[in-house]
Order: structure tokens, then sequence, then C-alpha cells
């Protein structure tokens, strides 16, 4: 089921997610909510507390872009490459805006599926950008908040006025987002 998709303006979105104990029918139909929530909004990714869940579960889809779909339940991050990127960085809880975001190149990720089987995943590019984005919404951290000081700076308008409720005076969504869900 679609839910609506919570703003920088929540305080639930700073607090930090606790981690999942139950691999059951609840677990599952959050997963299926999440997905359909972030397909709605033509998301890439999504973490539960976006949805207003605060569990350590994450979904991705990266399919449009080469890279793979799924749930991730715990995830941590157990390495991540000195090298970096740089790239657009972007959130449903942010609409409008996009900013330029320094993150590892690759990362190594442990977590568990939605049985709670042990798994790992290393993922590069779009894919570290986006497992790190997530990751970092179960501590309870937003993008706009790491963002270099002189970059946020500059974008501090945009974000307040986000922060209380209002749209951005110029839109600007990242390139990287999913078409929309035809509805
Ligand atoms: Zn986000």
């Amino acid at each position: 089921m679609v839910k609506p998709v919570l703003t920088i303006q929540d305080e639930r979105l700073y607090k930090v997610s606790a981690p999942v104990t139950k691999f059951d029918r609840e677990l599952r139909d959050l997963v299926r909510d999440m997905f359909d929530s972030m397909a709605e909004e033509g998301g890439v990714g999504l973490a539960a507390v976006q949805i207003g869940v605060l569990k350590r579960v994450l979904v991705i889809d990266l399919v449009e872009k080469g890279f793979i779909k799924g749930a991730f339940i715990n995830p941590r991050l157990i390495e991540a490459s000195e090298e970096m990127q740089d790239g657009e960085e972007g959130c449903l809880s942010v609409p409008g805006l996009s900013a330029e975001l320094k993150r590892p190149r690759w990362v190594k990720i442990g977590y568990q599926d939605m049985s709670g089987n042990e798994k790992v995943v290393e993922g590069e590019m779009l894919l570290a950008r986006a497992f790190l984005h997530e990751m970092d919404h179960l501590d309870g951290k937003v993008f706009v908040d790491q963002l270099e000081p002189k970059l946020h700076k500059q974008l501090a308008g945009d974000i307040d006025r986000i922060k209380s409720g209002l749209p951005v005076e110029h839109a600007i969504e990242p390139k990287y987002r999913n078409r929309k869900k035809a509805s």
C-alpha cells in the first residue's frame, strides 16, 4: 500500500531506527508498502523511517540504472573504498532539491534478508551512494545536513523552506530518479 513519505519537517527523520528482530508477516507487509511508496514517488531507495516506521529496513530499486532491486534488513557497513565519487544526491524526504555530495565509490554491506539469513552485498557508484544514503536515514541523518559547508549555505534558504513545509523556489529533481508508475 502506498504510504505518505515524510519530509524533513518531520522529527521522526532525525531519530535512530531500531533493529528488526522478527522476520514475520509484519516485516513483509512493511517491505511491500516501502516498495509501493517508493515506486509511486519514482524513488530509487527508501528507508522505513521515511514512511514513519522506525525499523532498520531499506529498499533499493536501481534496476533501470543497471544495478539491483532488493530489501535489506539491519544493514551495516563492512567496508568502504577510500576512493570517493562525486555525484548528485536527492531524497524523497527533501522534495525538489538535489545537491553534490562526496561518497565512497564502493561499499560492502552486511545485511539480513527477509527470512533473517545473513548476506553480504557489494556495490559501486550509484548503488554505493544509495546504500550509504539510506543507511544514514536509519541513523537519523539526512543528506542535506552532510553537504559541504559552502554548499549547505547556498541551499540553506531552500532547506529551510522544505523544513517549514513549503515548496522550494526552483525545484530540481535528480536525473537518476525512476520514471513514475503510470497511475
Ligand atoms: Zn533519503
